[in-house]
Protein backbone atom coordinates (compact mmCIF):
# COMPACT_ATOMS: atom_id res chain seq x y z
CA UNK A 1 0.00 0.00 0.00
CA UNK A 2 1.44 3.32 -0.69
CA UNK A 3 0.42 5.84 1.09
CA UNK A 4 1.29 8.80 -1.22
CA UNK A 5 -0.47 8.06 -4.01
CA UNK A 6 -3.31 5.86 -2.28
CA UNK A 7 -2.57 3.16 -4.51
CA UNK A 8 -2.30 -0.47 -4.19
CA UNK A 9 0.57 -1.60 -5.72
CA UNK A 10 1.12 -4.87 -7.83
CA UNK A 11 3.46 -6.95 -8.28
CA UNK A 12 4.24 -8.76 -11.72
CA UNK A 13 5.45 -12.32 -10.31
CA UNK A 14 6.27 -13.76 -13.83
CA UNK A 15 6.37 -12.93 -17.32
CA UNK A 16 4.94 -15.78 -19.51
CA UNK A 17 5.77 -15.64 -23.08
CA UNK A 18 2.52 -14.37 -25.10
CA UNK A 19 0.13 -17.42 -26.11
CA UNK A 20 -2.05 -17.62 -28.86
CA UNK A 21 -5.92 -16.39 -28.10
CA UNK A 22 -7.78 -18.98 -29.47
CA UNK A 23 -11.84 -18.96 -29.88
CA UNK A 24 -13.31 -21.61 -27.16
CA UNK A 25 -14.55 -24.08 -30.23
CA UNK A 26 -10.54 -24.36 -30.88
CA UNK A 27 -9.17 -24.49 -27.30
CA UNK A 28 -8.60 -27.52 -26.16
CA UNK A 29 -8.01 -29.07 -22.30
CA UNK A 30 -5.08 -31.38 -22.86
CA UNK A 31 -3.62 -33.62 -20.24
CA UNK A 32 0.31 -34.67 -20.52
CA UNK A 33 1.12 -37.61 -19.04
CA UNK A 34 4.87 -37.40 -18.63
CA UNK A 35 4.92 -33.41 -19.47
CA UNK A 36 7.63 -32.67 -16.40
CA UNK A 37 9.70 -35.16 -19.01
CA UNK A 38 12.60 -34.31 -21.72
CA UNK A 39 9.70 -34.99 -24.68
CA UNK A 40 6.90 -33.59 -22.58
CA UNK A 41 8.25 -30.28 -21.52
CA UNK A 42 8.78 -29.57 -25.44
CA UNK A 43 4.98 -30.45 -25.77
CA UNK A 44 3.54 -28.93 -23.04
CA UNK A 45 5.69 -25.36 -24.37
CA UNK A 46 4.40 -26.12 -28.06
CA UNK A 47 0.91 -26.76 -26.84
CA UNK A 48 0.68 -23.91 -24.25
CA UNK A 49 1.81 -21.51 -27.19
CA UNK A 50 -0.71 -23.04 -29.41
CA UNK A 51 -3.19 -21.11 -27.18
CA UNK A 52 -4.58 -24.56 -25.44
CA UNK A 53 -5.32 -25.75 -21.86
CA UNK A 54 -2.59 -27.72 -20.20
CA UNK A 55 -2.52 -29.66 -17.70
CA UNK A 56 0.88 -31.84 -16.55
CA UNK A 57 0.66 -35.16 -15.01
CA UNK A 58 3.73 -36.41 -13.67
CA UNK A 59 5.19 -38.52 -10.74
CA UNK A 60 8.73 -36.92 -11.26
CA UNK A 61 10.61 -39.82 -11.65
CA UNK A 62 12.85 -39.04 -14.00
CA UNK A 63 11.20 -35.60 -15.06
CA UNK A 64 11.88 -32.78 -13.14
CA UNK A 65 9.36 -29.44 -12.02
CA UNK A 66 12.48 -27.25 -13.73
CA UNK A 67 11.22 -28.54 -17.59
CA UNK A 68 7.66 -26.89 -16.67
CA UNK A 69 8.37 -24.04 -14.42
CA UNK A 70 8.40 -21.39 -16.00
CA UNK A 71 4.65 -22.11 -17.19
CA UNK A 72 3.33 -21.87 -13.46
CA UNK A 73 1.33 -19.33 -12.64
CA UNK A 74 -0.19 -18.52 -15.87
CA UNK A 75 -4.22 -19.09 -16.36
CA UNK A 76 -3.74 -21.73 -19.06
CA UNK A 77 -1.48 -23.90 -17.22
CA UNK A 78 -1.62 -27.11 -14.23
CA UNK A 79 0.52 -29.36 -12.92
CA UNK A 80 -0.36 -32.59 -10.86
CA UNK A 81 1.88 -34.82 -8.57
CA UNK A 82 0.23 -37.88 -9.42
CA UNK A 83 1.38 -41.88 -10.40
CA UNK A 84 -0.08 -43.03 -13.11
CA UNK A 85 -0.81 -46.24 -12.19
CA UNK A 86 -3.66 -45.10 -9.74
CA UNK A 87 -6.75 -43.83 -11.57
CA UNK A 88 -7.06 -40.19 -11.93
CA UNK A 89 -10.16 -38.15 -12.62
CA UNK A 90 -10.34 -34.61 -14.91
CA UNK A 91 -12.23 -33.79 -17.80
CA UNK A 92 -10.46 -33.26 -20.76
CA UNK A 93 -10.71 -32.86 -24.71
CA UNK A 94 -7.18 -34.65 -25.39
CA UNK A 95 -4.76 -37.02 -23.92
CA UNK A 96 -0.68 -37.20 -24.67
CA UNK A 97 0.36 -40.73 -22.78
CA UNK A 98 4.02 -40.38 -22.13
CA UNK A 99 4.59 -40.96 -18.74
CA UNK A 100 7.07 -43.88 -18.77
CA UNK A 101 10.94 -43.71 -18.28
CA UNK A 102 12.84 -43.88 -21.56
CA UNK A 103 16.62 -44.58 -20.86
CA UNK A 104 17.73 -47.84 -20.38
CA UNK A 105 19.28 -47.51 -17.09
CA UNK A 106 16.29 -45.74 -15.52
CA UNK A 107 13.80 -48.25 -16.83
CA UNK A 108 15.81 -51.30 -15.66
CA UNK A 109 16.35 -49.56 -12.04
CA UNK A 110 12.99 -50.68 -11.18
CA UNK A 111 11.85 -52.99 -13.93
CA UNK A 112 8.74 -54.09 -12.29
CA UNK A 113 7.52 -50.10 -11.98
CA UNK A 114 8.57 -49.66 -15.49
CA UNK A 115 5.73 -52.26 -16.80
CA UNK A 116 3.28 -51.30 -13.91
CA UNK A 117 3.76 -47.99 -15.32
CA UNK A 118 3.34 -49.27 -19.19
CA UNK A 119 0.48 -51.46 -18.27
CA UNK A 120 -1.63 -50.23 -15.35
CA UNK A 121 -0.53 -46.50 -16.22
CA UNK A 122 -1.93 -47.11 -19.82
CA UNK A 123 -5.12 -48.74 -18.57
CA UNK A 124 -6.22 -45.76 -16.56
CA UNK A 125 -5.69 -43.15 -18.90
CA UNK A 126 -7.80 -45.33 -21.61
CA UNK A 127 -10.40 -45.66 -18.90
CA UNK A 128 -9.91 -42.10 -18.58
CA UNK A 129 -10.52 -41.33 -23.15
CA UNK A 130 -13.27 -43.67 -22.73
CA UNK A 131 -15.15 -41.63 -19.83
CA UNK A 132 -14.67 -38.27 -21.37
CA UNK A 133 -14.30 -38.98 -25.04
CA UNK A 134 -10.97 -37.79 -25.23
CA UNK A 135 -8.83 -38.14 -27.91
CA UNK A 136 -6.06 -40.29 -26.85
CA UNK A 137 -2.31 -40.91 -28.18
CA UNK A 138 0.26 -42.91 -26.84
CA UNK A 139 4.49 -42.73 -27.21
CA UNK A 140 4.84 -46.20 -28.24
CA UNK A 141 8.48 -46.93 -29.35
CA UNK A 142 10.62 -48.14 -31.83
CA UNK A 143 11.76 -50.86 -29.43
CA UNK A 144 8.70 -52.83 -30.11
CA UNK A 145 10.51 -54.05 -33.43
CA UNK A 146 13.05 -55.44 -30.60
CA UNK A 147 16.54 -56.64 -32.38
CA UNK A 148 15.13 -56.21 -36.23
CA UNK A 149 15.22 -58.37 -38.31
CA UNK A 150 13.54 -56.34 -41.18
CA UNK A 151 15.33 -53.21 -42.10
CA UNK A 152 14.69 -50.47 -42.00
CA UNK A 153 11.50 -50.81 -40.04
CA UNK A 154 8.08 -50.84 -41.19
CA UNK A 155 4.78 -50.41 -39.18
CA UNK A 156 3.72 -53.97 -40.18
CA UNK A 157 6.50 -55.83 -39.19
CA UNK A 158 5.62 -57.79 -35.92
CA UNK A 159 9.27 -57.51 -34.30
CA UNK A 160 11.96 -59.44 -32.76
CA UNK A 161 11.80 -59.13 -28.52
CA UNK A 162 12.85 -60.89 -26.26
CA UNK A 163 10.26 -61.31 -23.53
CA UNK A 164 12.73 -62.23 -20.57
CA UNK A 165 15.40 -59.92 -21.05
CA UNK A 166 16.79 -56.86 -19.05
CA UNK A 167 15.24 -54.63 -22.01
CA UNK A 168 11.93 -56.34 -21.51
CA UNK A 169 9.94 -54.22 -19.28
CA UNK A 170 10.00 -51.49 -21.59
CA UNK A 171 9.92 -53.11 -25.15
CA UNK A 172 7.22 -55.78 -23.89
CA UNK A 173 5.09 -53.05 -21.08
CA UNK A 174 5.07 -50.48 -24.90
CA UNK A 175 3.73 -53.70 -27.08
CA UNK A 176 1.18 -54.84 -24.21
CA UNK A 177 0.55 -50.66 -24.01
CA UNK A 178 -0.22 -51.15 -27.77
CA UNK A 179 -2.40 -54.35 -27.30
CA UNK A 180 -4.35 -51.99 -24.34
CA UNK A 181 -4.81 -48.88 -26.76
CA UNK A 182 -6.56 -50.82 -29.93
CA UNK A 183 -8.40 -53.18 -27.29
CA UNK A 184 -10.20 -49.92 -26.03
CA UNK A 185 -10.06 -48.52 -29.67
CA UNK A 186 -12.51 -52.04 -30.97
CA UNK A 187 -14.03 -52.89 -27.98
CA UNK A 188 -15.25 -49.52 -26.35
CA UNK A 189 -14.85 -46.67 -29.29
CA UNK A 190 -11.68 -44.87 -27.72
CA UNK A 191 -10.26 -42.48 -30.33
CA UNK A 192 -6.67 -43.49 -30.36
CA UNK A 193 -3.12 -42.31 -32.17
CA UNK A 194 -0.19 -44.56 -31.57
CA UNK A 195 3.43 -43.01 -32.26
CA UNK A 196 6.27 -45.40 -32.88
CA UNK A 197 9.02 -42.99 -31.47
CA UNK A 198 12.85 -43.59 -32.78
CA UNK A 199 16.07 -42.41 -30.86
CA UNK A 200 15.10 -38.83 -30.56
CA UNK A 201 17.76 -36.18 -28.78
CA UNK A 202 17.22 -32.07 -28.18
CA UNK A 203 18.16 -29.57 -25.13
CA UNK A 204 16.31 -30.77 -21.32
CA UNK A 205 17.38 -34.42 -21.76
CA UNK A 206 18.82 -35.40 -18.36
CA UNK A 207 22.35 -35.27 -18.50
CA UNK A 208 22.96 -38.19 -17.01
CA UNK A 209 20.19 -40.52 -17.86
CA UNK A 210 22.82 -42.73 -19.78
CA UNK A 211 21.30 -42.15 -23.00
CA UNK A 212 24.18 -42.19 -26.58
CA UNK A 213 23.43 -38.77 -27.24
CA UNK A 214 23.63 -37.02 -23.42
CA UNK A 215 26.73 -39.17 -22.50
CA UNK A 216 28.98 -38.32 -26.07
CA UNK A 217 27.89 -34.44 -25.87
CA UNK A 218 29.01 -34.30 -21.81
CA UNK A 219 31.95 -36.90 -21.97
CA UNK A 220 33.19 -34.63 -25.24
CA UNK A 221 32.50 -31.30 -23.18
CA UNK A 222 34.25 -32.44 -20.13
CA UNK A 223 37.44 -33.81 -21.92
CA UNK A 224 36.63 -36.91 -21.18
CA UNK A 225 37.03 -40.31 -23.56
CA UNK A 226 33.49 -40.95 -25.11
CA UNK A 227 32.47 -44.54 -24.24
CA UNK A 228 31.59 -46.87 -27.03
CA UNK A 229 29.73 -49.79 -26.05
CA UNK A 230 30.91 -52.72 -28.35
CA UNK A 231 32.58 -52.55 -31.77
CA UNK A 232 30.31 -49.34 -32.25
CA UNK A 233 29.50 -50.92 -35.52
CA UNK A 234 25.28 -51.04 -34.11
CA UNK A 235 23.34 -48.42 -35.93
CA UNK A 236 20.79 -45.62 -35.08
CA UNK A 237 19.05 -42.87 -36.74
CA UNK A 238 18.46 -39.83 -34.68
CA UNK A 239 15.83 -37.43 -34.95
CA UNK A 240 15.62 -34.09 -33.40
CA UNK A 241 13.02 -32.87 -30.49
CA UNK A 242 11.40 -30.26 -32.25
CA UNK A 243 10.75 -32.88 -35.47
CA UNK A 244 9.19 -34.90 -33.09
CA UNK A 245 6.69 -32.70 -31.61
CA UNK A 246 5.69 -31.44 -34.87
CA UNK A 247 4.96 -35.40 -35.73
CA UNK A 248 3.26 -35.58 -32.56
CA UNK A 249 0.94 -32.87 -32.67
CA UNK A 250 0.02 -33.85 -36.98
CA UNK A 251 -0.81 -37.32 -35.94
CA UNK A 252 -3.06 -36.06 -32.60
CA UNK A 253 -4.74 -33.79 -35.06
CA UNK A 254 -4.74 -36.32 -38.56
CA UNK A 255 -6.85 -39.19 -39.56
CA UNK A 256 -4.43 -42.25 -39.17
CA UNK A 257 -5.41 -44.46 -36.60
CA UNK A 258 -2.66 -47.22 -37.15
CA UNK A 259 0.77 -46.91 -35.52
CA UNK A 260 3.02 -44.34 -37.67
CA UNK A 261 6.93 -44.28 -37.01
CA UNK A 262 8.01 -41.02 -35.95
CA UNK A 263 12.21 -40.46 -36.07
CA UNK A 264 14.96 -39.98 -39.01
CA UNK A 265 15.89 -42.16 -41.50
CA UNK A 266 19.42 -40.81 -41.42
CA UNK A 267 21.21 -43.83 -40.14
CA UNK A 268 24.39 -43.72 -38.24
CA UNK A 269 27.18 -46.22 -36.78
CA UNK A 270 27.22 -45.78 -33.38
CA UNK A 271 31.31 -45.03 -33.82
CA UNK A 272 30.25 -42.69 -36.90
CA UNK A 273 27.92 -40.93 -34.29
CA UNK A 274 30.53 -40.77 -31.61
CA UNK A 275 32.90 -38.93 -34.30
CA UNK A 276 30.16 -35.98 -35.25
CA UNK A 277 29.33 -35.23 -32.03
CA UNK A 278 33.22 -35.06 -31.35
CA UNK A 279 33.33 -32.39 -34.04
CA UNK A 280 30.50 -30.49 -33.49
CA UNK A 281 31.67 -30.19 -29.61
CA UNK A 282 35.31 -29.07 -30.87
CA UNK A 283 33.67 -26.70 -33.81
CA UNK A 284 31.40 -24.71 -30.93
CA UNK A 285 34.56 -24.83 -28.75
CA UNK A 286 36.37 -22.95 -31.86
CA UNK A 287 33.63 -20.91 -32.53
CA UNK A 288 33.43 -19.34 -28.85
CA UNK A 289 37.03 -19.41 -28.46
CA UNK A 290 37.06 -22.29 -25.77
CA UNK A 291 40.06 -24.09 -25.55
CA UNK A 292 40.09 -27.22 -27.82
CA UNK A 293 40.94 -30.53 -26.73
CA UNK A 294 40.67 -33.74 -28.78
CA UNK A 295 38.82 -36.38 -26.83
CA UNK A 296 39.47 -40.30 -27.42
CA UNK A 297 37.16 -42.93 -27.62
CA UNK A 298 37.14 -46.17 -25.59
CA UNK A 299 34.93 -49.34 -26.06
CA UNK A 300 33.22 -51.27 -23.13
CA UNK A 301 30.99 -54.20 -22.90
CA UNK A 302 27.92 -54.28 -25.28
CA UNK A 303 24.89 -54.28 -22.98
CA UNK A 304 22.84 -57.36 -23.16
CA UNK A 305 20.05 -57.21 -26.17
CA UNK A 306 20.96 -54.23 -27.62
CA UNK A 307 19.45 -53.60 -30.97
CA UNK A 308 21.98 -54.04 -33.91
CA UNK A 309 20.47 -52.29 -36.48
CA UNK A 310 17.30 -49.14 -35.92
CA UNK A 311 15.97 -47.06 -38.79
CA UNK A 312 12.89 -45.79 -38.98
CA UNK A 313 10.76 -46.21 -42.30
CA UNK A 314 9.18 -42.98 -42.42
CA UNK A 315 7.00 -43.33 -45.74
CA UNK A 316 3.12 -43.52 -43.23
CA UNK A 317 3.95 -40.47 -41.76
CA UNK A 318 5.40 -38.91 -45.00
CA UNK A 319 2.16 -39.98 -46.59
CA UNK A 320 -0.72 -39.70 -44.26
CA UNK A 321 0.86 -36.85 -41.83
CA UNK A 322 2.78 -34.99 -44.64
CA UNK A 323 5.39 -34.86 -41.96
CA UNK A 324 9.41 -35.27 -42.24
CA UNK A 325 12.09 -34.09 -40.45
CA UNK A 326 13.87 -30.87 -40.95
CA UNK A 327 16.37 -30.83 -38.67
CA UNK A 328 19.77 -31.71 -39.52
CA UNK A 329 21.42 -33.97 -36.98
CA UNK A 330 24.55 -31.30 -37.14
CA UNK A 331 22.59 -28.50 -36.13
CA UNK A 332 20.59 -30.39 -33.50
CA UNK A 333 23.48 -31.77 -31.70
CA UNK A 334 25.15 -28.12 -31.62
CA UNK A 335 21.89 -26.76 -29.86
CA UNK A 336 22.16 -29.30 -27.21
CA UNK A 337 26.12 -28.51 -26.88
CA UNK A 338 24.99 -24.99 -26.30
CA UNK A 339 22.09 -25.90 -23.77
CA UNK A 340 24.98 -28.07 -21.79
CA UNK A 341 27.95 -26.25 -21.92
CA UNK A 342 25.91 -23.08 -20.33
CA UNK A 343 23.88 -25.76 -18.06
CA UNK A 344 27.58 -26.11 -16.64
CA UNK A 345 28.80 -23.07 -16.68
CA UNK A 346 25.54 -22.04 -14.49
CA UNK A 347 26.76 -25.45 -12.27
CA UNK A 348 24.06 -26.72 -12.87
CA UNK A 349 25.27 -30.09 -13.73
P1 LIG B 1 11.71 -38.94 -19.74
O1 LIG B 1 12.19 -39.98 -18.80
O2 LIG B 1 12.47 -37.66 -19.84
O3 LIG B 1 10.19 -38.57 -19.42
C1 LIG B 1 9.26 -39.45 -18.88
C2 LIG B 1 8.39 -38.69 -17.89
O4 LIG B 1 7.41 -39.58 -17.34
C3 LIG B 1 9.18 -38.15 -16.71
O5 LIG B 1 8.81 -36.81 -16.46
C4 LIG B 1 8.80 -39.07 -15.55
O6 LIG B 1 8.91 -38.44 -14.29
C5 LIG B 1 7.37 -39.43 -15.93
N1 LIG B 1 6.93 -40.70 -15.34
C6 LIG B 1 7.58 -41.90 -15.36
N2 LIG B 1 6.84 -42.82 -14.72
C7 LIG B 1 5.70 -42.21 -14.30
C8 LIG B 1 4.57 -42.63 -13.57
N3 LIG B 1 4.44 -43.89 -13.15
N4 LIG B 1 3.60 -41.72 -13.31
C9 LIG B 1 3.71 -40.43 -13.72
N5 LIG B 1 4.76 -39.98 -14.41
C10 LIG B 1 5.75 -40.85 -14.69
O7 LIG B 1 11.62 -39.63 -21.16
P2 LIG B 1 11.30 -39.00 -22.60
O8 LIG B 1 12.49 -39.22 -23.44
O9 LIG B 1 10.75 -37.65 -22.47
O10 LIG B 1 10.16 -39.99 -23.11
C11 LIG B 1 8.80 -39.64 -23.10
C12 LIG B 1 7.98 -40.73 -23.79
O11 LIG B 1 8.42 -40.92 -25.13
C13 LIG B 1 8.08 -42.08 -23.09
O12 LIG B 1 6.79 -42.70 -23.14
C14 LIG B 1 9.04 -42.85 -23.95
O13 LIG B 1 8.80 -44.23 -23.88
C15 LIG B 1 8.73 -42.28 -25.33
N6 LIG B 1 9.89 -42.43 -26.23
C16 LIG B 1 10.98 -41.60 -26.12
C17 LIG B 1 12.06 -41.78 -26.97
C18 LIG B 1 13.28 -40.89 -26.90
O14 LIG B 1 14.24 -41.11 -27.64
N7 LIG B 1 13.29 -39.85 -26.09
C19 LIG B 1 12.04 -42.80 -27.92
C20 LIG B 1 10.94 -43.64 -27.97
C21 LIG B 1 9.86 -43.43 -27.16
N1 LIG C 1 -10.04 -44.64 -14.79
C1 LIG C 1 -9.37 -43.48 -14.41
N2 LIG C 1 -10.00 -42.27 -14.64
C2 LIG C 1 -11.22 -42.19 -15.22
C3 LIG C 1 -11.87 -43.37 -15.61
C4 LIG C 1 -11.24 -44.58 -15.39
O1 LIG C 1 -8.25 -43.50 -13.91
O2 LIG C 1 -11.70 -41.06 -15.38
C5 LIG C 1 -9.38 -45.94 -14.52
C6 LIG C 1 -10.26 -46.87 -13.72
O3 LIG C 1 -10.02 -46.68 -12.34
C7 LIG C 1 -9.83 -48.24 -14.20
C8 LIG C 1 -9.22 -48.01 -15.56
O4 LIG C 1 -9.18 -46.60 -15.75
O5 LIG C 1 -8.83 -48.75 -13.36
C9 LIG C 1 -10.00 -48.63 -16.68
O6 LIG C 1 -11.29 -48.07 -16.69
P1 LIG C 1 -12.52 -48.80 -17.36
O7 LIG C 1 -13.72 -47.95 -17.15
O8 LIG C 1 -12.18 -49.16 -18.77
O9 LIG C 1 -12.58 -50.19 -16.58
P2 LIG C 1 -13.26 -50.65 -15.25
O10 LIG C 1 -13.32 -49.47 -14.31
O11 LIG C 1 -14.59 -51.10 -15.66
O12 LIG C 1 -12.35 -51.72 -14.79
N1 LIG D 1 25.68 -46.38 -26.35
C1 LIG D 1 27.06 -46.19 -26.38
N2 LIG D 1 27.64 -45.43 -25.42
C2 LIG D 1 26.93 -44.82 -24.44
C3 LIG D 1 25.51 -45.00 -24.40
C4 LIG D 1 24.93 -45.80 -25.37
O1 LIG D 1 27.75 -46.71 -27.26
O2 LIG D 1 27.54 -44.13 -23.60
C5 LIG D 1 25.05 -47.17 -27.42
C6 LIG D 1 24.07 -48.24 -26.95
O3 LIG D 1 24.75 -49.46 -26.69
C7 LIG D 1 23.13 -48.33 -28.13
C8 LIG D 1 23.10 -46.92 -28.71
O4 LIG D 1 24.28 -46.28 -28.21
O5 LIG D 1 23.61 -49.22 -29.11
C9 LIG D 1 21.87 -46.12 -28.32
O6 LIG D 1 21.73 -46.20 -26.91
P1 LIG D 1 20.63 -45.40 -26.09
O7 LIG D 1 20.70 -45.91 -24.69
O8 LIG D 1 20.76 -43.96 -26.30
O9 LIG D 1 19.23 -45.81 -26.76
P2 LIG D 1 18.57 -47.21 -27.22
O10 LIG D 1 19.54 -48.33 -27.00
O11 LIG D 1 17.36 -47.31 -26.37
O12 LIG D 1 18.31 -47.00 -28.66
Amino acid sequence: YDKESNKIQYTTFAKFPPVRLLPNAERKRILVTGGAGFVGSHLVDRLMLLGHEVTVLDNFFTGSRTTVSHWVGHPNFEMARHDVVEPFMIEVDQIYHLACPASPPHYQYNAVKTIKTSFMGTLNMLGLAKRTKARFLITSTSEVYGDPEEHPQREDYWGHVNCIGPRACYDEGKRVAETLTYGYMRQDGVDVRVARIFNTFGPRMNPYDGRVVSNFIIQALKGEDMTVYGDGQQTRSFQYVHDLIDGLILLMNGEETRPVNIGSSHEFTIMEFAEAVRDVVEEVQKEYGLPVKRVGIVHKDMPTDDPQRRRADTTRAKEQLEWQPRWAVRQGVKEMVLYYKQAMDLGKI
